[in-house]
């Protein structure tokens, strides 16, 4: 029997599938044709239609769920693109199994009847930020790797991904940046807290890029932010007071607005596609960076854990919020990444429903 954790959010369903590799003999002849199928055709492939991804640099092999022994596998695909996964897994013959497939996110709700009515699933319902929070201290405490900060985040050459020791981490906050952003304040393994949240998060970001730039995919948004120079559209410090505002600490080179510059047509004619795109990502960054620290002071934490497809291929935020974390905060604060980025509700989720033996 294959388990399934199912996030679907504003933007991605993330799949998370835990494979039994202890399958007895017993177990193996019950098991029917239509799991050993979809068994087959998810593993062995890394793409699924146009759209669907497995992310197999994720997969966790020898896991242990509730005394099983298996391997969990990473997939993730537009949350646009549900009715053609129902529409999948009416063709391989889910609408037989009867069985529960667990889901989280807003989705949960919002598919559910389009579940049952496509392909007879009854979806098991679990909140997302329980999900969350119990998919990431799953994963972490499994991973010697997981949890790493970035050395030297200006320095391009240099920087450098390092593991950090995450066996004391309490307390700290979360700042989960999928289409919008939650955070979330963690005080003990099953105490934690909804701080706040901002709706400009990775889905503004792609959102208004896709306006500014006419990019196609997160993917193109991102490798046009990498080559680009946002002070070609951001004011900084330098551009209003000639240099540094030294009263305050102000360098000249800091954003004093952002796409300040765009209310100039000749600025803005010498603006590229590249030059917005990266602007875009700086300001949302920027952003969520200046609001998880106000979140992290109030809440007298020093450990700030970033996750959520956001920080997928991006290490123009990742190095961002970790110099910003630092430099804003004289030190005190620590920004931390987490290896499996977006896939920790879906997790929590298949955890879920792994303890109530399903
Ligand atoms: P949600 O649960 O809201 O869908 P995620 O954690 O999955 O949130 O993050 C969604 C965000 O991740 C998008 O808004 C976008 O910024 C970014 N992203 C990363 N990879 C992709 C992708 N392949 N397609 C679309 N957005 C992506």
């Amino acid at each position: 029997m294959p388990w399934f954790g199912m996030d679907i959010g504003g933007t991605l369903v993330k799949l998370v599938y835990f494979e039994p590799t202890d399958i007895s003999k017993d177990e193996s002849i019950t098991e029917s044709e239509t799991i050993r199928k979809i068994s087959h055709y998810l593993k062995s492939n890394s793409a699924y239609g146009k759209t669907g991804k497995r992310d197999v640099h994720l997969q966790m092999d020898k896991c242990c769920i509730n005394g099983r022994y298996g391997t969990l596998h990473f997939l993730r695909f537009p949350t646009s693109e549900m009715p053609v996964f129902l529409t999948l897994a009416k063709s391989k013959g889910i609408a037989n199994m009867s069985s529960t497939v667990c889901a989280t996110g807003g989705g949960a709700y919002k598919f559910e009847e389009d579940f049952r009515r496509e392909v007879a699933l009854k979806l098991h319902k679990f909140d997302e930020m329980d999900s969350l929070i119990h998919g990431i201290h799953f994963i972490e405490a499994y991973n010697v790797q997981e949890c790493y900060y970035i050395q030297d985040p200006l320095d391009e050459e240099k920087y450098k991904k390092m593991p950090f020791d995450f066996s004391h981490p309490y307390p700290f906050l979360v700042v989960n940046i999928g289409s919008g952003v939650s955070i979330l304040s963690v005080s003990s393994p099953d105490q934690y807290k909804r701080v706040t949240g901002t709706s400009i998060g990775g889905g503004t970001f792609l959102g208004l890029c896709s306006l500014l730039t006419g990019c196609e995919t997160f993917e193109e948004a991102i490798a046009l932010a990498k080559k680009g120079d946002s002070t070609k559209v951001d004011k900084l410090v330098k551009d209003i007071y000639g240099g540094d505002y030294p009263k305050f600490g102000l360098s000249g080179d800091t954003v004093a607005c952002s796409f300040g510059n765009m209310m100039s047509k000749e600025k803005r004619e010498k603006a590229s596609r590249e030059d917005l795109a990266r602007a875009t990502l700086i300001t949302v960054t920027n952003n969520i960076g200046s609001i998880a620290r106000m979140c992290a002071t109030n809440e007298k934490v020093e450990r700030v854990v970033f996750v959520g497809n956001f920080l997928r291929v991006n290490q123009v935020s990742m190095r961002l919020l970790a110099y910003a974390m630092d430099f804003w905060s004289g030190g005190a604060l620590k920004a931390l990444f987490l290896q499996h980025e977006g896939y920790f509700g879906a997790v929590g989720c298949l955890l879920e429903l792994m303890k109530t033996g399903s």
